[in-house]
């Protein structure tokens, strides 16, 4: 049995006919760009989130870029990330002309540790960059208070926790703006790049969408160098059609993470942890393994695809390399950079799959323990 590390055919395949009708609707009416499917799902996925604006952008990159410069954020500020997230966080920060400031992570959670955040604000210090990692959302109560202590801005990175919930409340509305990415494999993911910025300000989201759509303010008069990140049609509808089942697919991811969690109890190793007040939407489900490259590579002989989300914490980055970061400086990020590893994760795994992996898991890990 191959156990593929995410499957997008499965879902393709159970809404097709819809997926299908969609997609001709779309090129029939030549809807290619922003038009009526793009403002149709961004107040679909507002009223979902419970946000009061939504701006649809070309993906979730852009979106985090335009974000930071709709809440003032530019050239000679420091923003605060956390050191293990995806590349683009950062990347962003450093597009704007701003500087990424490393904040390290929390062993059980993955997030940023909010015990961490205090010693790296300086005088430039702007802003924050919550990352809801792996699914899970940050610590936000905490982030928040320490935010209005240092009057800095909060955007938070929810490419990888579409749905997740804290205390009761979704992720996305907690800071002053938000963004969403909707790359294929994401939780909700589109037919090619997508992404999105949402905020109950309402200036932020003109500022938004303005920049995004080269600051124009009507036909030829433009008010400021924006740039274009637009959402396509296409996309638009695809995600329409995605969006009702969401909440369906994240319940299915829970039950088999809880599956995971339950064959995995007696294994001895760490898997993931939530707070009881967090729902955990499960984009990846990491776990810690001693001889990673070796479990993986043993698990990839039987066909039983993993990932390693990521092998390297972003202050020890080729990009970063002239910043001179210290190892001591993160302890965390850098102790489980060799030990991470995602199992295969999506809401149409079986429990077959589940317990194949597991077992072949199991196995692996002996045989690499006695070699
Ligand atoms: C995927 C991702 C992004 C970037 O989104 P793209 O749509 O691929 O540009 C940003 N931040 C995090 C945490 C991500 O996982």
């Amino acid at each position: 049995m191959h156990i593929p590390f995410v499957d997008l055919k499965s879902q393709y395949l159970s809404l097709k006919p819809e997926f299908d009708e969609a997609i001709l609707k779309v090129v029939s009416e030549t809807a290619f760009i922003s038009g009526r499917y793009a403002k149709a799902f961004e107040e679909a996925f507002a009223e979902y989130l419970g946000v009061k604006h939504c701006v649809a952008v070309a993906n979730g990159t852009d979106a985090l870029e335009i974000g930071l410069k709709a809440i003032g954020i530019g050239a000679g500020d420091e923003v605060l990330v956390p050191a293990n997230t995806f590349f683009a966080t950062s990347e962003a920060v450093g597009n704007i002309g701003a500087t990424p400031v490393f904040v390290d992570i929390d062993a059980k959670f993955y997030n940023l540790d909010p015990a961490k955040i205090e010693e790296k604000i300086t005088p430039r210090t702007k802003a924050i960059i919550p990352v809801h990692l792996y699914g899970l959302p940050a610590e936000m109560d905490e982030i928040m208070s320490l935010a209005r202590k240092y009057n800095l801005k909060v955007l938070e990175d929810c490419a990888q926790a579409h749905g997740a919930t804290y205390k009761g409340k979704t992720v996305g509305g907690f800071g002053d703006v938000a963004t969403f990415s909707f790359y294929p494999s994401k939780n909700l993911g589109a037919f090619g790049d997508a992404g999105a910025i949402v905020t109950n300000s309402g200036e932020t989201a003109e500022k938004a969408r303005l920049i995004a759509n080269h600051g124009q303010i009507a036909k030829n008069r433009h008010s400021l160098t924006g740039r274009n990140s637009r959402l396509d049609g296409i996309q638009a509808a695809v995600l329409s059609v995605k969006l009702p089942h969401l909440e369906s697919w994240l319940e299915a991811r829970r039950q088999n993470a809880a599956l995971y969690d339950e064959i995995l109890s007696d294994s001895g190793l760490q898997i993931p942890a939530a707070p009881e007040y967090s729902r955990h939407t499960y984009h990846l489900y990491v776990v810690q393994v001693p001889n990673r490259d070796e479990v993986q590579q043993k698990l990839s002989d039987e066909s039983i695809e993993t990932g390693t989300h990521y092998p390297i914490a972003l202050p020890f980055l080729e990009a970063y390399a002239d910043s001179n970061y210290q190892l001591s400086d993160y302890p965390v990020a850098h102790a489980q950079m060799g030990k991470i590893l995602s199992l295969p994760m999506y809401a149409e795994l079986t429990p077959e799959m589940i317990e194949k992996v597991c077992r072949s898991l199991k196995n692996a890990i002996a045989l690499s323990a006695t070699n």
